[in-house]
């Protein structure tokens, strides 16, 4: 009798033993996915960070264009008004011509004096859009030198884009590819747990926020920085199954303290 009892002890404290590793195997697994998928996370970021310098390079590259095609336009609109001011300016030279003619064939003195007048007034109007012409070549000198500096600024930038961005294409890649071999890497951690371990884990993930699997040193929850009551403390450490924080649920693992 004396025999059984203790072949008996011997095999609960076995199965015992046996257990402890098959939990602390699994939650050493559920640790090491959550590693990696940590890992992935961050991956994932910097991905996220290289499509946001390369949104903000070509909105940069849209705005610089917008504004030297709105100082193209300020310069075609300058050359147009100069063009319709010298189209003025001969049409008031055909019609000093014309007064010219007009005033050799005259009767009277005031006919004559009407038809100076006339040609007084023409040359004071022709002589105010030559002015406004000079006024306008000046604005077209300064602006097309400033279109032409912002042109050459242009084209330095979408060079320098160009270089950027490709850049941060091959920088993509290489972190795509990372995330390729961690999602692997993930599987083939995730396949020595059992699926219902894994399931668990996956149900825990869609509960909380951030780690799911979280130690517990000297009865706080690292998750939540709360104190598990007592009991669950010392149940946590006979590493018997997989338990949870009783207030943010996540896994949690016993820790010793250092
Ligand atoms: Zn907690």
């Amino acid at each position: 009798m004396v025999m059984v009892y203790c072949e008996l002890t011997r095999y609960t404290q076995l199965l015992r033993k046996v257990v402890m590793s098959d939990i602390l195997e699994q939650i050493n697994i559920l640790i090491d996915v959550q590693g990696v998928e940590m890992e992935i996370l961050r991956v994932d970021r910097r991905i996220n960070a290289l499509n946001g310098e390369t949104d903000s390079l070509d909105k940069e590259l849209a705005d610089r264009e917008a504004r030297v095609t709105s100082d193209r336009q300020v310069l075609d609109d300058l050359k147009k008004a100069y063009r319709e001011l010298d189209l003025e300016s001969k049409e008031y030279v055909e019609s000093i011509t014309k007064s010219n003619e007009k005033l050799r064939a005259v009767k009277t003195n005031k006919e004559y004096q009407s038809i100076l007048k006339e040609i007084e007034d023409i040359i004071k109007k022709k002589s105010e859009i030559e002015d406004r012409m000079l006024e306008l070549l000046e604005e077209i000198d300064s602006t097309e030198s400033t279109v032409k500096e912002k042109e050459t600024e242009l084209h330095a930038f979408i060079e320098s884009c160009c270089e950027k961005k490709e850049m941060f294409v091959a920088n993509g890649k290489s972190q795509q590819k990372a995330v390729t071999l961690l999602i692997e890497k993930k599987k083939q951690i995730a396949s020595k747990a059992d699926a219902k371990t894994i399931a668990i884990l996956e149900d825990v993930k869609k509960k909380v926020r951030g780690t799911a699997v979280v130690p517990v040193q000297g009865a706080i929850c690292t998750g939540c920085h709360l104190n598990i009551p007592a009991q669950l403390y010392n149940e946590l450490q006979r590493l018997d199954e997989l338990r949870f924080c009783p207030h943010c649920h996540r896994i949690i693992y016993w820790q010793e303290t250092k």
